[in-house]
C-alpha cells in the first residue's frame, strides 16, 4: 500500500523560511542576498505606510519581492491588543485587498504588529481569510545558530 506523506514543494521534508516586517529599505539588500543564495522569505507589509520614510513604495513591491511571499501586517501597524474589533477587521481586510491588488495573488498570512495579539484576533482571523499568523517569542533560554553567507557573519540568526 502506498504511503501518503505531506511534503513541501519538490518533495522536501524540511524547509527554512525567513520573514521580515514593515517593508523597510533594508529589504532591497536582504532580498538580493536571499535571491543570491536561494532563500525564500515572507515580507509582511503595511499597505497604508508604503513609501513613507524608509518604507518600500507600492510601485516597487511586485518587482522587489518577486519569488517571495508578500503578506499582511495591517494597514497602519496598530497594536492589536489595544484595538477595537471594528478597527482590526478594517486594518486586516483593507491590507489584504491592497496587497492582493498589487501582487495578484491571495494574501493568507499575517504578522501581528508589535507582536501583539489576543484571543479576539485569534477568533477573527479565520473570518478574515487569514490562514496563519505569527508573532515573535522571546525566551530566557535560547540557542543561536549563525549561518555565514559568503563571509558575512552573522547573516541570519535563528532563535530556537
Ligand atoms: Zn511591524
Amino acid at each position: 500500500m502506498p504511503k501518503v506523506m505531506l511534503v513541501f514543494p519538490e518533495g522536501k521534508h524540511k524547509v527554512l523560511t525567513i520573514s521580515y516586517d514593515d517593508g523597510k529599505g533594508a529589504d532591497r539588500r536582504l532580498v538580493s542576498l536571499f535571491n543570491q543564495y536561494g532563500l525564500k522569505g515572507t515580507f509582511h507589509l503595511n499597505s497604508g505606510l508604503m513609501g513613507i520614510d524608509d518604507r518600500i513604495a507600492i510601485d516597487e513591491v511586485t518587482e522587489l519581492y518577486e519569488g517571495h511571499e508578500v503578506s499582511a501586517h495591517t494597514v497602519t501597524h496598530p497594536t492589536i491588543a489595544r484595538s477595537p474589533k471594528e478597527q482590526l477587521i478594517e486594518e486586516i481586510m483593507n491590507d489584504r485587498k491592497e496587497l492582493e491588488s498589487v501582487t495578484g495573488y491571495t494574501v493568507r498570512g499575517l504578522s501581528y504588529p508589535n507582536g501583539s495579539y489576543n484571543q479576539l484576533i485569534k477568533e477573527l482571523l479565520p473570518f478574515l481569510g487569514i490562514e496563519y499568523a505569527r508573532t515573535f517569542i522571546v525566551r530566557v533560554h535560547f540557542q543561536c545558530l549563525m549561518i555565514s553567507l559568503n563571509g558575512i557573519q552573522p547573516a541570519i540568526t535563528i532563535i530556537i
